[in-house]
């Protein structure tokens, strides 16, 4: 069994790529962007292990469950850090039918000049669409779907989502806020300045809440 270190895994999400996504973030990066929006992804030992073969299961029952389901993002934390498991994950699911888009925060260069990297290189091959690059905070800009920032580049390598690559403008960065049944509150997706305030108001009426449990 290959093992995967996991931060979160969002079973149902439309802001992390084209349609509907099953979207894993992994634990561990060592980037370190200044004004990361997940800095609770950087450390190697956080999160949680997992293995490829419990999170493949999970994909098939969420797929099976969920016909508009359009495929899988890998996020994080830095996907090509766990290239070896996540490239089996996406050797799968591509069989399955499903989509992959894999985000990175090395520029598609530094991958590239990874030749000797075996893992590397089959994770680039069973991605449809990479989103690489850095997240640069002098550069931040939310007006394109899915980035933060200007410098960060999409790649398609198939055909699976090369119709999103004339249509940027139609899709809108999203942010997505979960209320969970427990009374937390989780969020993923891209924030403007306006919907950090209304998180952050969310998460101080949460955390009065939790005060008052
Ligand atoms: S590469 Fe991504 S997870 Fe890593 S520090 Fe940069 S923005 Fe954060």
């Amino acid at each position: 069994m290959l093992p995967i270190r996991l931060s979160k895994i969002k079973k149902r999400t439309s802001a992390e790529g084209p349609g509907l996504r099953y979207a894993i973030w992994v634990q561990g990066c060592p980037i370190h962007c200044k004004g990361c929006f997940n800095p609770h992804t950087w450390d190697f030992g956080g999160g949680y292990l997992s293995d490829v073969e419990t999170v493949y299961e999970d994909i098939r029952r969420t797929a099976d469950s969920t016909p508009d389901l359009s495929g899988v993002t890998f996020l994080g934390g830095e996907p090509f850090e766990q290239a070896e498991a996540l490239s089996a994950l996406a050797e799968k699911v591509q069989t399955d039918g499903l989509g992959v888009v894999t985000f990175s925060g090395y520029e598609y260069d530094r991958i590239l000049k990874s030749a000797n990297n075996v893992a590397w290189r089959k994770l680039l091959r069973h991605t449809d669409l990479l989103i690489d690059g850095p997240y640069i905070e002098r550069l931040h800009d939310l007006s394109r779907p899915w980035v933060g920032s200007k410098n960060q580049r999409y790649r398609f390598f198939t055909d699976v989502y090369r119709e999103y690559e004339t249509k940027f403008e139609e899709v809108p960065n999203k942010l997505e806020i979960c209320l969970h049944p427990d009374g937390t509150v989780s969020a993923n997706g891209m924030a403007g300045p306006l919907d950090l305030r209304m998180l952050e108001s969310l998460m101080e009426f949460d955390e009065k809440a939790g005060e008052n449990r």
